[in-house]
């Protein structure tokens, strides 16, 4: 569809390659216009973005504990956008709707009722509120869950291979052209100026995440995640244990593997995951699939989260100019739908 932005073939910049630099290259070359992307990773693999870290949970109720009734909407949306996109791609991208599960172990009811209250504060569909799962109907649905004594589905939420998903929409948007290694100082209307100075351009796309600043109050926030290799495990979709503590989810990927994260630290500190997180997140991971005791840790990494003071995503477009930042931890449930959005703002 044409965006009521710019004209037909106009010539769009983008600052930041990450998941929404990505989304966006993609869609407006599609729409025919002539896309130039910079970032300052070496090249298209280079894992600086959060987008490579996240562990792709699509969880539009889930998540609501930490966000509002838009980023549930956009997330709604993102979930039917994502099959449209992906088929878009030259290569398969895991992407699974089969639901995910709340878990919380005995003597944790009071931590698990404080979420659940809160969900129910904010979903109004009953098709979409958690549904109690009985024992039976947990060990049918994710046999290799042990531990926890009270379970709920949330019917709607999805999984996405993030890192799959990363190199497929780089790949397919060939006509763009990609200028890695290169940072953008300073986004204006039209403009993006980098060291080696200013390229003009219809309009310009500041999606940088946390190196947005200072034009946007951006921070990062650390997260740290695992991948656990468990072959012949059997796991079907993202659990979420409700737990005092801790917040822990574990994210079944292909082809054998189980994203357990994550730690949420008001840190721009991007070095290799600390022993507690490891102790706390495994440990907790452990207590609800006891079979991955034997699994192995074969990669951990941190990144940083790009949120605003108030963690909601901000989407501001002026003549020539539109940014979109503070996706935080819900980056890959909105940023379909919020790329949407961004090209369908009437001119300002
Ligand atoms: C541990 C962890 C787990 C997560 N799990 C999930 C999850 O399960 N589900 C979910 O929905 N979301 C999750 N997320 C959040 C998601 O990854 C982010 O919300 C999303 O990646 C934000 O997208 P973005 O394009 O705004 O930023 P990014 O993906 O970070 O991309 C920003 C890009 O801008 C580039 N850049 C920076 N400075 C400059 C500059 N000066 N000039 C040009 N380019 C620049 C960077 O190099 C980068 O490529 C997780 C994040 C983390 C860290």
């Amino acid at each position: 569809m044409p965006s009521p932005l710019f004209p037909s073939r106009s010539t769009i910049g983008i600052a930041g390659a990450g998941l929404l630099g990505r989304l966006l290259a993609l869609q407006l070359e599609r729409a025919g216009h002539h896309v130039h992307v910079f970032d300052p990773a070496p090249h298209a693999e280079a894992r600086g973005a959060a987008g490579w870290t996240a562990a792709g949970m699509l969880s539009p109720v889930a998540e609501l504990e930490c966000a509002d009734a838009d980023v549930f909407q956009l997330g709604l949306r993102s979930l039917e956008l994502w099959p449209r996109l992906l088929q878009q791609l030259a290569v398969p991208v895991e992407f699974r709707r089969d639901g995910s599960l709340l878990l919380a172990h005995r003597g944790d009811e009071g931590a698990a009722r404080r979420v659940l209250d809160l969900l129910a504060h904010k979903v109004h569909d009953p098709a979409l509120a958690p549904q109690p799962v009985t024992a039976a109907a947990l060990r049918e649905l994710e046999p290799s869950v042990r531990g926890p004594a009270h379970a709920w589905m949330l019917p709607h939420e999805g999984r996405i291979h993030a890192v799959q998903a990363m190199q497929a929409l780089a790949a397919a948007a060939r006509g763009v052209q990609w200028h890695w290694g290169r940072s953008v100082v300073q986004a204006d209307p039209g403009v993006l100026r980098c060291e080696d100075g200013e390229h003009r351009f219809d309009h310009v796309f500041d999606v940088r995440g946390t190196g947005a600043r200072p034009e946007l109050p951006v921070r990062g926030v650390r997260g740290e995640i695992f991948w656990l290799q468990a072959p012949g495990l059997q796991l079907t979709r993202p659990l979420r244990l409700l737990h005092p503590r801790h917040r822990v989810y574990l994210v079944p990927r292909a082809p054998d593997l189980v994203v357990v994260g994550a730690s949420e630290i008001e840190s721009e500190d991007r070095s290799p995951v600390s022993l507690r997180s490891t102790v706390e997140l495994l440990a907790a991971a452990h207590s609800v699939v006891p079979e991955l005791a034997e699994a192995r840790i074969v990669h951990s990494e941190s990144n940083l989260r790009p949120a605003l003071p108030d963690n909601l995503p901000r989407l501001e477009t002026q003549a020539g100019l539109t940014r979109i930042n503070g996706l935080f931890r819900h980056g890959w449930l909105i940023a379909p739908a919020l790329v949407e959005r961004a090209l369908q703002e009437p001119k300002p």
